[in-house]
C-alpha cells in the first residue's frame, strides 16, 4: 500500500518534468570532438532512487579517461552510450517507488550533493560503511549515467542536503576530490601538525584539496607545482614551501629538510614521480597514493621501500565517515576548496581541454541549471 502511494505521488510529479533533457553522451571513444549535447528521456528513479534536478557538475580526470576509453588494471570496464559526471549538486525532484524511505530523506525541492560511491549495501565492508572496497562497487558517472546531463538519478540513501550559504559549484567540488583527500592526509595519512607533508601535484583538483586539507590539520606543507602562478597560489593557500615540477624538486625537498626526509607524500601523479616521491620520505614514512595521472608502472627497488620502513597506501576515494567529515569541514568554512572556472554545459568539449591540459588550479565546474 505504502509503495503504491509513493509510486504514485512519483506519477503526479511527472507533470512538473519535462519528458526529454539535454544530456552529454558518449557514444564513442574518442577526443574532445566527441563530447555531443543530445536530447534524450528524463530518466525515471527506481526503487528506493531520486530524481535530481542538476544544478552544477565538477569535472574530474575521470570525465576525461571516460571519453577517451581508457583500459587497465583496475580500471572499470564502462558501457556505451554512457554520460559521466561523478560530482553533482542539484535539487530533488521526486522518489522512485519505495518502502524504505526515511522519514528524514531531503523533501522535494531541497538542494542536495550526492556521494556517488555505491556498494551493494549488505556485504560486510558496505555494513562497515567501506562502500570502495565493496567488491560490488559502484561510481555514479563512471558505472552508471552521472550528472553531465540536466537530471540524474542516485540512491535515495546518497544524497545529503548542502546548507543555504554554499553554493552549488562549491558544493560540487567537493565529493571525488575532497573525500579522496580526506581519506588519504587524514584517515590512512593519520596527518599530524607536527608532520612535514610532500604534495605532488598540488595545484590540480585533488592536489589542492590535500594542500587545503593538510594545512587545516596544521601540518608544515611543501607543494610541487609547474608553474610560477600555481606555486604563488599554493603559498596563498597555505604552503611553507614551494618547488617546481620541471625541475629537480626530490634533491630540493631534502635540502629543505636537512636531508631528513618528509613524514608523509601524496602522490596522485604515478608513474614519473613515484621513485622520487618515496625517496623523499623520511625513515618510516607513507607515501599515499591516489591516482596514477600520468602512468600507472613506475620503475622502483623495493629496497627502497622495507629497508627504510617506509609504507606504500592507497586511499582512493573515500568511506561515507570520510564524505561526512569532509563535507562538515567544508559546511563549516575551515576549508576553502578552489574553483577555476566554471562553464556551460555547451562548453564541455573546452572545459575538458582545459582539465586535460593541467592549466587551471582547483576544479573546473559545469554549471547546468
Ligand atoms: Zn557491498
Amino acid at each position: 500500500m505504502v509503495n503504491e502511494l509513493l509510486f504514485n505521488e512519483f506519477e503526479l510529479d511527472q507533470k512538473d518534468i519535462p519528458e526529454k533533457m539535454r544530456a552529454v553522451i558518449l557514444r564513442k571513444h574518442g577526443g574532445p570532438e566527441v563530447l555531443k549535447i543530445e536530447e534524450i528521456p528524463v530518466p525515471k528513479p527506481g526503487p528506493d532512487e531520486v530524481l535530481i534536478k542538476v544544478a552544477a557538475t565538477a569535472l574530474n580526470h575521470l570525465d576525461v579517461f571516460a571519453r577517451e576509453g581508457l583500459k587497465g588494471p583496475g580500471v572499470p570496464k564502462m558501457t556505451l552510450p554512457h554520460i559521466s559526471g561523478v560530482d553533482i549538486a542539484g535539487h530533488v525532484v521526486g522518489y522512485g517507488p519505495t518502502l524504505t524511505l526515511q522519514p528524514e530523506a531531503p523533501k522535494k525541492g531541497t538542494r542536495v550533493l550526492i556521494n556517488p560511491g555505491i556498494g551493494c549495501g549488505t556485504c560486510r565492508t558496505c555494513r562497515n560503511g567501506e562502500l570502495s572496497m565493496c567488491s560490488d562497487y559502484q561510481i555514479l558517472g563512471e558505472h552508471r549515467w552521472g550528472g553531465l546531463a540536466e537530471y540524474v538519478v542516485a540512491p535515495a540513501k546518497n544524497i545529503i542536503p548542502i546548507p543555504d550559504h554554499i553554493s552549488s559549484e562549491t558544493a560540487a567540488t567537493v565529493p571525488a576530490v575532497y573525500t579522496t583527500a580526506w581519506r588519504g592526509v587524514v584517515t590512512v595519512g593519520q596527518v599530524r601538525p607536527s608532520d612535514r607533508v610532500l604534495i605532488i601535484g598540488a595545484s590540480g583538483g585533488l592536489g589542492s584539496a590535500q594542500l587545503d586539507i593538510a594545512v587545516a590539520a596544521g601540518a608544515t606543507v611543501i607543494a610541487v607545482a609547474g608553474s610560477e602562478e600555481k606555486r604563488k597560489k599554493c603559498l596563498e593557500m597555505g604552503a611553507t614551501a614551494v618547488f617546481d615540477s620541471h625541475g629537480n624538486w626530490h634533491e630540493k625537498v631534502m635540502e629543505w629538510t636537512n636531508h631528513e626526509g618528509v613524514d608523509l607524500v601524496l602522490d596522485s601523479v604515478g608513474a614519473p614521480t613515484f621513485r622520487k616521491s618515496l625517496n623523499c620520505l623520511k625513515m618510516g614514512g607513507k607515501l599515499v597514493l591516489s591516482g596514477a595521472t600520468a602512468g600507472d608502472f613506475p620503475e622502483i627497488s623495493i629496497r627502497e621501500i622495507y629497508q627504510w620502513h617506509r609504507q606504500v597506501l592507497g586511499a582512493p576515494l573515500g568511506n561515507w565517515e570520510d564524505f561526512l567529515q569532509v563535507t562538515d569541514y567544508v559546511w563549516q568554512g575551515k576549508l576553502k576548496p578552489q574553483i577555476h572556472a566554471i562553464y556551460r554545459l555547451e562548453e564541455i568539449a573546452q572545459a575538458q581541454i582545459a582539465i586535460d591540459e593541467r592549466r587551471h588550479f582547483g576544479k573546473i565546474v559545469i554549471k547546468i541549471s
